[in-house]
């Protein structure tokens, strides 16, 4: 007997002592768990980084992260405590060893990025677009994006309490950058939701309704509790998803009493129209598992929410080892009552060529998780194709692997190809990083 490639042990979930940092040494518990404390002490710059840290941190760190900001960086800093609190748990060691450990963590590596984490070579690929998944060309009105036949994404809000290095949606979420001057949302909140909610109700083929940013967390609660329930007067609407990677990164949040009350009145009527309501939230890594994200998780399954589930981004050198992934998953499933549901290919943005993975990668990481977990709690990777949508990384419909292209198919039309005859029969590519190739590969695209 040799053993399994993977050997599940359980493990209790900790709430690293954020004590540990010379910033925080008399932070109280009480504060601890305050969201408005947390949304108050979050690091938005290398300074407030340096009074958390201390000394802690060298000079060698905050270079790299000047670097990074000044030419690299397409989403700016903003770190709630309990995100910070996630990185380098088991740091008590000199400041040369602490930088050391906090360059190599994974939660670091995503949420903090540096210059020297980037590819080198080519830190974007060639055909990376700042909307790289088209979603604003899918608008219907603004902020309403039609991709999918029966399902629409509403972004309410272009902020989050946290700023992730490797957003997707970095052509309008967050702050401008030295490299990104982002696009803003031009309608008041108000009309902008008033537009969303009339073209539900004249658009009876949407079932399922993502609402999402951003963070829902950054909308003011009677805002989006009155939003949810406008949309669960519309009968065809039948599913309705809560995107917030805040429920892990700022727990506190979904903790407040009055938010959970209100959670509550927006399950209640959910479930007397028999919609289901759920909560998605973006974990990628199992440090980010911790005790207060698992009361969050329990706090709104116990507010009558159906489900509570986890999309994830795959990204090397945060979660890209089945190990990685097999770990947060169990921690999610059988901790924190959160589902694994999806990881997603981190898309094809400016400088993300450090974190994305060939297709093939993908799918050798699918069939390494396989059988580990309950079959429904088995998550899927699946590759965002541009003008395609997600697919299941197993299903390209050709991949020539020397150039690093993978071709696919659509079974459905978007709102912007409704009237194209050839849409269905058309092969969409997607690119492998270019480091991923072999010598003729990367020759090929050098002289392309
Ligand atoms: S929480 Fe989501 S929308 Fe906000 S920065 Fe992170 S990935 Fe982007």
């Amino acid at each position: 007997m040799t053993g399994q490639p993977h050997e599940y042990v359980r493990r209790e979930l900790v709430e690293p002592d954020w004590r540990r940092f010379p910033g925080w040494a008399h932070v109280t518990e009480a504060q601890w768990r305050d969201a408005q404390w947390q949304r108050a002490h979050c690091v938005k710059n290398a300074k407030q980084l340096g009074l958390v840290a201390g000394g802690l941190l060298t000079d060698r760190f905050y270079d790299d992260l000047a670097a990074d900001q000044e030419t690299f960086a397409t989403m700016s800093m903003l770190l709630p405590p309990h995100v910070l609190n996630t990185m380098a748990v088991d740091a008590r060691l000199t400041p040369e060893a602490f930088t050391e450990a906090f360059l190599a963590d994974p939660v670091r590596r995503y949420m903090l990025p540096v210059a020297s984490d980037r590819d080198p070579l080519r830190p974007s690929h060639p055909h990376s677009q700042r909307d790289s998944l088209h979603e604003a060309e899918m608008w219907v009105v603004e902020g309403l994006t039609h991709r999918y036949p029966t399902k629409v994404l509403a972004e309410m809000v272009s902020t989050c309490p946290q700023y992730c290095g490797h957003c997707t949606r970095m052509d309008l979420v967050g702050n401008s950058t030295p490299l990104i001057d982002k696009h803003k949302l031009s309608l008041r909140p108000v009309d902008r939701q008033d537009q969303m909610i009339d073209y539900l109700k004249k658009t009876p083929g949407v079932r399922d309704v993502v609402v999402s940013g951003g963070d829902v967390a950054n909308v003011p609660w009677p805002q989006l509790e009155s939003f949810v329930l406008r949309l669960l007067e519309i009968e065809t609407v039948r599913d309705v998803r809560l995107a917030t990677k805040a429920l892990a990164a700022l727990p506190q949040h979904w903790l407040q009493p009055r938010v959970v009350e209100g959670l509550e009145r927006v399950a209640r009527t959910a479930s007397q129209r028999g919609v289901n309501l759920a909560i998605h939230t973006h974990v990628n890594h199992v440090q980010s598992v911790t005790p207060l994200v698992a009361e969050a998780a329990r706090a709104a399954l116990g507010a009558g929410v159906r489900d509570v589930r986890n999309q994830g981004v795959l990204m090397r050198g945060v979660n890209a080892t089945a190990a990685d992934l097999l770990d947060l998953c169990f921690a999610l499933q059988g901790e924190a009552n959160i589902l694994p549901y999806y990881f997603y290919m981190c898309d094809m943005i400016p400088n993300a060529e450090h974190w994305r993975v060939a297709v093939w990668e993908a799918q050798e990481l699918q069939h390494a998780i396989m059988g580990y977990l309950p079959g429904y709690a088995t998550p899927r990777i699946v590759c965002d194709v541009p003008y395609v949508g997600k697919r299941w990384v197993h299903q390209p419909a050709e991949y020539d692997r020397e150039l690093g292209i993978s071709y696919w198919t659509k079974n459905y039309r978007t709102g912007i190809d409704s009237e194209d005859p050839g849409v269905l029969d058309r092969r969409y590519p997607y690119y492998d990083p270019i480091s991923t190739l072999g010598e003729s590969g990367q020759k090929w695209w050098e002289d392309t």
